[in-house]
């Protein structure tokens, strides 16, 4: 098996942490990999001025795969969020983001999830304009996204032996927008017979998960809804410590937990590296290393399933070094 060129971006907050985790476990893996470090976020805008320097988007162009930290955006005027610009400049309009029960450590078991966040538009291009008493925000649905993404939400089903797919919206209210995202998910559907199309409008769709989240199979959802719905997912399998998402575009894809750069534990060593690592297993898949990527997610569920060494967040009281000591003494 060949070395693979990665990009890797720690990050901010828990970043650094979990991405050394994360690395220790790939190479005790054997996942072969060529590291290329590059700076991004919140500490790098203090350093040098900039959330995103040149030489990342470089190094992103150039290797094509990149592991990502999560990062913090300064609050402020003038701050696009580093994520939404990372999705915007390499055009990642998929957002997938799967999510599934393990024993003993999700409070819903039989969940098995996958959520097809569209990543480019919706509230999020970030067009907020003042207006007399307040500000108003744009929220821009087209047939170009829509159609890429429910298309890829069907095609992700029948690749991978799934029988359904969701589509969440609110066109009752959002008329022409949802209204839209939902019009083109009824007319691609009928070119997959064989996958059943379900509709759900998003507040129905938050109970229906609670009440009875083993009815989901694949979601696809506009940009905000996918947002929410994924970290509501996240807390039916135990918690955002444990799920990944993979940003995926034409040419680039870059790999990264669902959660924040959680500044409230970061720097005290007990971060959950779990959900980068299964990112990074999602990253093995996608580049074709499948033994390893395999190898390390048994290592994951024995550790997870015999409670060792558990993280706070997963009610335990190891720290990330003794997590990552338990699943790199399972592989
Ligand atoms: P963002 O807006 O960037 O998504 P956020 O402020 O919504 O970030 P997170 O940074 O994801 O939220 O953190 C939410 C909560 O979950 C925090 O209390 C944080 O400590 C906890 N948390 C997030 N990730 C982890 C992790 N890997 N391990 C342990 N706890 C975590």
């Amino acid at each position: 098996m060949s070395k693979t060129d990665i990009v890797l971006l720690p990050g901010d907050g828990i970043g650094p942490e979990i991405v050394d985790a994360v690395t220790e476990i790939l190479d005790a893996a054997g996942a072969d990999l060529n590291y290329h470090k590059y700076e991004i976020g919140a500490a790098e805008f203090e350093r040098n001025g900039k959330l995103i320097p040149d030489e990342t988007i470089d190094a992103i162009n150039k290797y094509k795969i990149a592991l990502k930290g999560p990062v913090t955006t300064p609050i402020g005027k003038g701050f696009k969020s580093v994520n939404v610009q990372l999705r915007l400049k390499f055009d990642l309009y998929i957002n997938l983001r799967p999510a599934y029960s393990i024993a003993n450590i999700s409070k819903f078991q039989n969940v098995d999830i996958v959520t097809v966040r569209e990543n480019t538009e919706d509230l999020y291009i970030g067009e907020e304009h003042q207006i007399e008493d307040g500000f108003e925000a744009i929220k821009r649905i087209t047939v170009k996204a829509s159609d890429r993404i429910i298309r890829f939400a069907f095609e992700y089903a029948k690749a991978n032996g799934r029988k359904k797919v969701t589509c969440v919206h609110k066109a009752n209210i959002l008329k022409q927008s949802d209204g839209l995202f939902l019009a083109r998910f009824n007319e691609i559907a009928k070119e997959y017979p064989d996958i059943t199309p379900d509709t759900k409008i998003v507040d129905n769709m938050c109970m229906q998960l609670v009440i009875n989240p083993s009815q989901f199979d694949v979601i696809v959802a506009p940009n905000l809804y996918g947002d929410i719905l994924s970290d509501l997912i996240a807390g039916l399998v135990g918690g955002l410590g444990l799920v990944p998402g993979a940003n995926l575009g034409k040419e680039v894809a870059i790999f990264e937990a669902v959660h924040g750069s959680a500044p409230d534990i970061a720097g005290k060593g007990i971060a959950n590296p779990i959900a980068l690592l299964e990112a990074a297993v999602m990253m093995l898949n996608h580049i074709g290393k499948k033994d390893i990527a395999e190898k390390i997610t048994n290592a994951i569920l024995k550790t997870l399933t015999n409670g060792e060494s558990l993280t706070k967040d997963l009610g335990g009281n190891a720290n990330t070094k003794e997590l990552t000591k338990a699943i790199i003494n399972n592989l």
